[in-house]
């Protein structure tokens, strides 16, 4: 990560200081890092800088993240919209989340768009909207927007470094990394390390957070997965290896919201697959979630054939019907097709 300039931090601590109301938000479908970059702001004003902060989520939590949630400052638009639009059109100040765009944040998008606020930005993802934004914090080369928002409040706070981060902040900082680099399995960069002993040092307990993350699965997902790799997953002599789930499947296997995370980074631990890429049926949509070895750009292929975009080697977006197939029935055909020359020589997909 380049360094942090002084001026922004300078200009971002005096927004803080100043702004009359403040909203933190972040994308829809909000992750591990989505949710925990937005608490770890909120405790941080809350308890270093006595602002009362509102966390505006477009939609729910998945509920392995139940453990962040605060018992008060969070707000899910989708069930309060009105609430979430009075709160943003009469924020001074809006600070935006692991989002590269405001199309990223949902039913919140028109709000942000109409509203006069300050706007921060602060990501990981290429290709920001700069120009939305009164000041941006854009970095490629972390491991997520908890990282770079650590490094952020050890800025702003100085000497006393990551000891002076408050407990519930440093807690949803380090969940937001582990749930981006899954583990310290993939973007993992010599700051992130950084980050982790700092935090560890201030007193995080990693060990509690692994086990809420990844021990306290139910039994129906592990299952679930058994039957997504067994009978689902599809594999492709030029190295993809695909798999769709319609929603009578999921369905079935009682999978609720956010369960099949991870399912997708299953198929690059085989030799052989250099890209993966998982639907998930959804109302008029497949939601899209694509892995891709080094050399193979996921972002790539998620901004010109689904929708979306992301990061280099991890990506997503979306698959409409009609529109971009004529029904849920042309999803396999569909991948067939636009990975194929993609594979073969990096060419654009047709
Ligand atoms: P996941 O597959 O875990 O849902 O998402 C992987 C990455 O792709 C994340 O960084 C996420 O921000 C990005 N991503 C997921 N869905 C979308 C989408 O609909 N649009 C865009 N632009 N990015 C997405
Ligand atoms: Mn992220």
């Amino acid at each position: 990560m380049r360094m942090l300039e002084i001026n922004s931090l300078e200009k971002f601590r005096s927004l803080l200081g100043s702004a009359e109301d403040i909203c933190i938000v972040a994308h829809t479908h909000p992750d591990g890092d989505a949710a925990g970059s937005c608490l770890a702001l909120y405790h941080f004003l809350e308890r270093r800088m006595c602002v009362r902060p509102h966390v505006i989520l477009p939609d729910s939590l998945p509920s392995y993240l139940d453990f962040m949630i605060p018992e008060t400052g969070l707000l899910i638009a989708e069930s309060n919209i009105e609430a979430a639009r009075e709160l943003i059109s009469s924020a001074g100040l809006v600070v935006c989340m692991d989002m590269n765009s405001f199309n990223r944040s949902g039913c919140l998008e028109e709000m942000l768009r109409s509203s006069a606020a300050e706007k921060v930005l602060i990501d990981h993802h290429l290709n920001p909207s700069v120009s939305d934004f009164s000041l941006v914090f854009s970095e490629v080369d972390v491991s997520s927007t908890c990282e770079l928002l650590y490094f952020i409040l050890v800025g702003i706070i100085g000497d006393e470094g990551a000891a002076g981060i408050p407990e519930k902040a440093r807690t949803a900082l380090m969940t937001g990394m582990t749930t981006d680099t899954n583990n310290f399995a993939n973007s993992v960069f010599p700051g992130t390390f950084a980050m982790a002993s700092g935090l560890l040092s201030a007193g995080v307990d990693r060990d509690a957070i692994l086990s809420r993350l990844y021990n306290e699965y139910r039994e129906n997902r592990v299952r679930a997965m058994g039957y997504v790799l067994s009978d689902l997953l599809k594999i492709r002599d030029d190295g993809l290896a695909y798999f769709v789930l319609r929603r009578d499947d999921w369905k079935r296997l009682g999978l609720e919201d956010g369960e099949t995370e991870g399912f997708v980074n299953i198929p690059l631990g085989i030799g052989k697959v250099k890209l993966s890429v998982f639907l998930k049926e959804d109302d008029g949509f497949f939601r899209v979630s694509i892995r891709s070895k080094k050399g193979i750009s996921a972002n790539r292929l998620a901004r010109e054939c689904f929708n979306g975009g992301g990061h280099e080697c991890a990506a997503g977006g979306r698959l409409y019907w009609p529109g971009d197939i004529s029904s849920p029935d042309g999803a396999e055909e569909y991948i067939m097709n636009v990975t194929a020359r993609f594979l073969q020589n990096g060419l654009p997909v047709e």
